[in-house]
């Protein structure tokens, strides 16, 4: 698959959720089609793994002396770092694929197969959700780091100092 994903603005909303349930089968299949093959172009475009979004959390983490786990599957939605002292699970998350509602790719669609993706994406964002609200029904905190956050070393500094921050309050447990 070598077409380029286009901006398209203003389209259908991230809310159209038309056939979500029967949408969440065929997630898993083209996970393994179009969305690896247009999250390696994603990854070749970036370049190097260290820049990796998930990296530069880990280090940042490791870097305040917090120690973690990654993608435990024993979690909804494995979560990508687990900080078990904290009973915290971060999920880092790519804008495209999960709707960043603070940058522009978070709100791009491809141009063509337009229905496809719309639901495909609403879809990503209502299993995201559910994710979300399984773990904190466990007792987990849940942090969700966006990927544009983590090209931006100021930013992604004042997130993780802000929770590092919160674990050391005494509110927290
Ligand atoms: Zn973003």
């Amino acid at each position: 698959m070598a077409k380029t994903i286009t901006v398209l603005r203003g389209g259908a909303g991230l809310r159209a959720t038309t056939q979500i349930s029967s949408l969440r089968a065929c997630h898993a299949m083209s996970d393994q089609g179009e969305t690896r093959t247009a999250r390696s172009g994603l990854m070749s475009r970036i370049g190097s793994k260290d820049t990796k979004p998930e990296v530069v959390v880990r280090k940042g983490l490791h870097a305040r002396g917090e120690r973690f786990r990654l993608h435990r599957k024993d979690l909804p939605g494995k979560p990508d770092v687990v900080l078990p002292r904290h009973r915290t699970a971060v999920f880092v998350h790519g804008c495209f694929w999960h709707g960043c509602p603070d940058c522009d790719r978070g709100q791009r669609r491809p141009k063509s197969n337009t229905a496809f993706w719309n639901a495909k994406l609403a879809a990503n964002q209502t299993r995201d959700a559910r994710d979300v609200a399984d773990l904190q029904n466990l007792g987990w905190r849940v942090e969700t780091i966006w990927e544009c956050a983590t090209r931006d070393p100021s930013r992604l500094n004042i997130i993780l100092d802000r929770l590092v921050r919160s674990w050391d309050s005494p509110s927290h447990e």
